[in-house]
């Protein structure tokens, strides 16, 4: 939500909105193809006991942070799953470590999934410490007319594509049953993972805040609204209405900072006052500094983690 709320304040000829646009598409496809994933791993696990967990993350503050797509927990192993939905003709470089993408005659080079399983996997590791289980790391590729030139030699993650993955996970059902608590393990994982949150957006880019258009987004149709004798309408859905005011200062913090004074919301929204914060504040979304010369105002980030989903017998 965050990036199409910077692509909705950048101005259509700025330099960077392919940029950030090329971030939101990608995104939307990831997201796209976790969800085909989901549905194969859902259908092949449901009579096992296990537990899919979806975007794994952990944060460890000014040490490391890994996000896992998905984590496979059975009796019989444990499978790291990173998801990647892109077309076009893959190459994968071992040194140093490079995925390329050619389409339409343009090459562009991306992280390399397998550097990055590698890393996930070393970190996991750690966190997790000593468990009876076997870890497995997959690489599924969704995008269906990709050509995957071949994987990195001797690498320990396997390359497949989504059609393949019941088969997988089939032959990963041969392996030994151990006697392990899958409960308590899901239990121990989850009090490490850290929610996953997009800030400092506009530092991401290097954007300074008068590069972008102030006023209040439309946040249905993400588009610039006018105001009209104190009620706000947005110049495409023609949809009137002040209420999306409280869902702009969220963003605000998002691409600006958690901690922001008022003359900074301003930039982006100037018919700002602190009044207008009262009821962010009031359900806990806000807190603000004592003082009220140079008052801060900061987001409440949620330490809630939605990443669970289990299925299966337990
Ligand atoms: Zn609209």
């Amino acid at each position: 939500m965050s990036l199409q709320y910077l692509a909705a304040r950048l101005p259509i000829n700025h330099p960077k909105l392919p940029q950030v646009q090329q971030s939101l598409f990608m995104r939307r496809a990831g997201e796209g193809g976790e969800r085909e994933v989901l549905s194969y791993l859902q259908e092949a696990l449901y009579s096992l006991p296990s537990f899919i967990l979806h975007n794994f993350h952990v944060r460890v503050p000014k040490h490391f942070s890994i996000q896992i797509d998905y984590l496979v927990l059975t009796n019989n192993y444990i499978l790291m799953i990173e998801v990647k939905n892109i077309k076009g003709r893959i190459t994968f470089k071992p040194n140093p470590a490079q995925m390329i993408r050619e389409l339409d005659g343009d090459l562009i080079a991306m992280d390399c999934p397998f550097a990055q399983l590698d890393r996930n996997l070393i970190h996991f590791k750690k966190l997790i410490g000593q468990v009876s289980l076997p870890i497995y790391t997959a690489i599924v590729w969704v995008n269906r007319s990709a050509i995957l030139n071949q994987p990195p030699l001797n690498s320990p993650h396997q390359l497949i594509f989504i059609k393949q993955l019941p088969h997988y996970l089939n032959q990963l059902d041969g392996l030994p049953n151990q006697v392990i608590d899958l409960h308590s393990l899901v239990k121990r994982l989850k009090s490490k993972a850290t929610p996953f949150y997009l800030s400092d957006i506009c530092e991401r880019y290097s954007l300074a805040p008068n590069e972008l258009l102030s006023g209040l987004i439309c946040m249905s149709c993400y588009t610039l609204m006018t105001l009209h004798a104190r009620t706000w309408i947005c110049s495409r859905c023609k949809m009137k209405n002040n209420y999306m005011l409280d869902e702009n200062i969220l963003c605000a913090f998002d691409l600006l900072g958690d901690n922001l004074q008022m003359n900074e919301l301003r930039q982006l929204l100037p018919f700002l006052y602190s009044r207008n914060l009262e009821k962010l504040i009031e359900t806990g979304s806000i807190r603000r500094t004592s003082p009220k010369k140079n008052r801060v105002y900061s987001l409440e980030r949620t330490t809630k983690v939605h990443w669970i989903k289990w299925n299966g017998i337990n």
